[in-house]
Parts: C-alpha cells; structure tokens; sequence
C-alpha cells in the first residue's frame, strides 16, 4: 500500500509501528486467547495494560505524584462542561482566554454555567496573536484562569505559560500535548482529546492536581463530578478501551523516538520547513503573529480563494490528503503532528515550491 500523506487535523496520522500492532494483535492479545476489545475493563487483560499505560504517560510528560491521570469519553468537547459544573464558584467569575474558536467554545459553554470575564479576546486581531505569558495576571476573585496551549483551527500557540499564583490555571492541550516538554506545576488541570498526537478518537486525557478537588462543587451528578473519576482511577463506568490501548501503543512508540524532547525536535524541525517556504515567498501567507506560531497546524494563505482550491485539489491529487482549512476560516492548513514523518513535510514543501513557481 501506499501511503497518504496525512496532513488532517484530528483524527490523524498515527505511526505505522502502532496501526500494525494493533493490526496483528486485535484477533488475539498476548497469545490470551481474546482481543483487547473483547476483555472486561474490571479483568487483568485490560486493568495491566491499562496501569502500563498511565504509568508511561506519567514518566514520559513528569506528571507529579499529587495530580490525577485518567482518561474519560465525551472528546475535549465535554470538559467545556464539566469545568465550568465542578469549579466555576457562584460568588467568583472564571478568566478566559479568547485565543481562538476552542478557547472561545470553552469559554460560551462555561456563560452558560457562571460568570466568565474574557481576559483575552483576539476576536479584534482575528486570533493572530496572544497575551505575553509574563504579563497574564487573573482577577482576584477569579474562580480559575483558563487557556487553550495549541488553537489547532487558528494555528496559534503559547510558547511558555503564565504564572496564575493561587489561582488554578486550566488548559486545552488537544492538539499540542507530548509534541514538547510542559511544566505541569503550573497547572492545576490539564485535559485533551487523544486523535492528534496520542491515539485513535474516543479518550479524553485529564491531568489534574488533586487538591483542585478541594474546590469543588459537591452538588454534581456522578459521571460530571470529577471527584468519581479520581476515587476510580478514571474506570467509574467503561472506559473508551480501544482508544486506550492505541494510546499505550503510540506511547511506547514517543518513547522510543525520544520522548517528548524527542518529538519537540521533530516539531521544531518539521514545521520550521514549512514555515521556510512562507517566509521566502510573496505568494504564501502566514496570519500568525511569528511569535505565537503553532508546531503542530500550519495555517496559510494564498492570494485568492481559487487559486487555495486549485493547491487543495491538486495536492490531493499527489497523495496529500487534509490541508484545506477549517470551513469555519478557510484558507489552508497543514497539521504535522507527531507521527507524521518528515519526508512527508520535505514534499509538501517542494510542492508549495512548484505551485508558486506554476502559479505564482
Ligand atoms: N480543543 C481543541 C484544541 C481541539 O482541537 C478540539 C478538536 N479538534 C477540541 C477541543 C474538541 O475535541 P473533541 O472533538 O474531542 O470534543
């Protein structure tokens, strides 16, 4: 077979090693006689590899001793909720940080719930730019500060993280998580879909400091307290079991490619490629302040609307499958995430190259 190359947002790339693990492991599991999907979650089958795999995650990003690791269903999506349900306080007003459509997706479910102050809305600058990490300071009755690392639909993302004191600070890390090393101190949560970097769709991961618990809402149904899931190792109900054992996969893989200072090197590399070709060229357009460019999604833009459908249907043509924009923008997009490996992006590059050469 060969191979697209995948350029898609979410799900996406995985690395082959993993697709064929899963492959050749998914009629019978260990010489166990069943599948992994097949297997109770309350049994050893699932339970070993299940403790494997946070084990992995927890030494691959440091997650310290006194945060909760777990994995939950519902996508990134459902914790817009369930934050906003466990820790946004009647008497206080949670800060958000508007830095692009997930942030801002976030932030309308959580008015929903409470009060939100937008400490940040780039809506003016179209979300081409952030706060200067150094100088984001939260109210002072704020309930918790809320970020989202990586806007994979405007690719924008933060490059270091504030400082919020006693304030908890909260972030989506979706679309960037395990493509660097994170100062997880800083946060008192941290939560994300695994389809980008980390696996196939269905688990959310959520990182987060046990004492946050302590500031909890008491008042919430079982599944929507976060309090269940931290009594229960994240297996209060079944959990996405398939999701999982692709992410125990594709850790082994970071972790032998590196870790994630491994996979921040690869990110640094890859999308420096990319962003080569924009700079040294008229043609291509970046509308990200080049402070705050994302590693992981490459937004750009061409001087037309057709001529970005003409490079869509021709790179398709090539093999290059997810590069349009999100329908939400427009424009085009290239993901590198991980398990996208770098030759893929040299040819993206050098069709960038003869398209503006053709076109230009
Ligand atoms: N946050 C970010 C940064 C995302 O990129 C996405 C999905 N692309 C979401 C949240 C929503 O994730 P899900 O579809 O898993 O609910």
């Amino acid at each position: 077979m060969e191979r697209k190359k995948n350029f898609f947002a979410g799900p996406s790339v995985l690395p082959v090693e993993v697709l064929e693990q899963l492959r050749d492991q998914m009629v019978e599991y260990d010489n166990k006689g069943l599948s992994m999907i097949e297997a109770s979650h309350r049994g050893g089958l699932f339970e070993d590899m299940y403790d494997e795999c946070l084990a992995l995650f927890r030494e691959l990003l440091r997650v310290p001793e006194d945060y909760d690791l777990y994995f939950l269903g519902g996508g990134a999506t459902l914790q817009f909720s369930m934050i906003p349900m466990n820790f946004l306080r009647p008497d206080t007003v949670a800060d958000y940080i508007k830095s692009g459509s997930w942030a801002g997706k976030a932030a309308s479910d959580a008015e929903k719930i409470g009060k939100v102050n937008y400490y940040y809305d780039g809506s003016a600058n179209h979300f081409s730019s952030l706060p200067k990490a150094s100088e984001v300071k939260p109210s002072k009755n704020s309930s918790y500060l809320y970020l989202c690392s990586n806007e994979t639909i405007g690719g924008i993302e933060w490059q270091d993280f504030p400082d919020t004191g006693d304030v908890p600070l909260i972030a989506d890390m979706s679309s960037d998580i395990f493509s660097r090393p994170v100062p997880v101190e800083k946060f008192s949560m941290i939560y994300g879909g695994v389809q980008k970097n980390l696996g196939p769709a269905g688990a959310t991961f959520i990182i987060m400091k046990k004492s946050l618990l302590e500031r909890q809402n008491p008042n919430l149904t079982s599944y929507l307290d976060y309090s269940t899931h931290s009594k229960n190792k994240g297996l209060f109900n079944t959990p996405p079991v398939f999701s999982i054992w692709g992410v125990k996969l594709v850790l082994d893989w970071i972790k032998k490619n590196g870790g994630v200072e491994g996979m921040h090197k690869r990110a640094v590399e890859k999308s420096a490629i990319i962003y080569d070709v924009i700079d040294g060229s008229s043609f291509f357009r970046s509308p990200v302040d080049p402070t705050f460019r994302s590693r992981m999604n490459i937004v750009f833009r061409l001087p037309s609307e057709d001529l970005e459908k003409k490079f869509v249907s021709e790179a398709t043509k090539e093999g290059m499958l997810g590069l349009k924009g999100h329908r939400s923008v427009g424009g085009l997009r290239s993901s590198l995430y991980n398990a996208l490996p770098k030759e893929d992006v040299l040819y993206l590059a050098q069709f960038m190259k003869d398209f503006e050469r053709k076109n230009g």
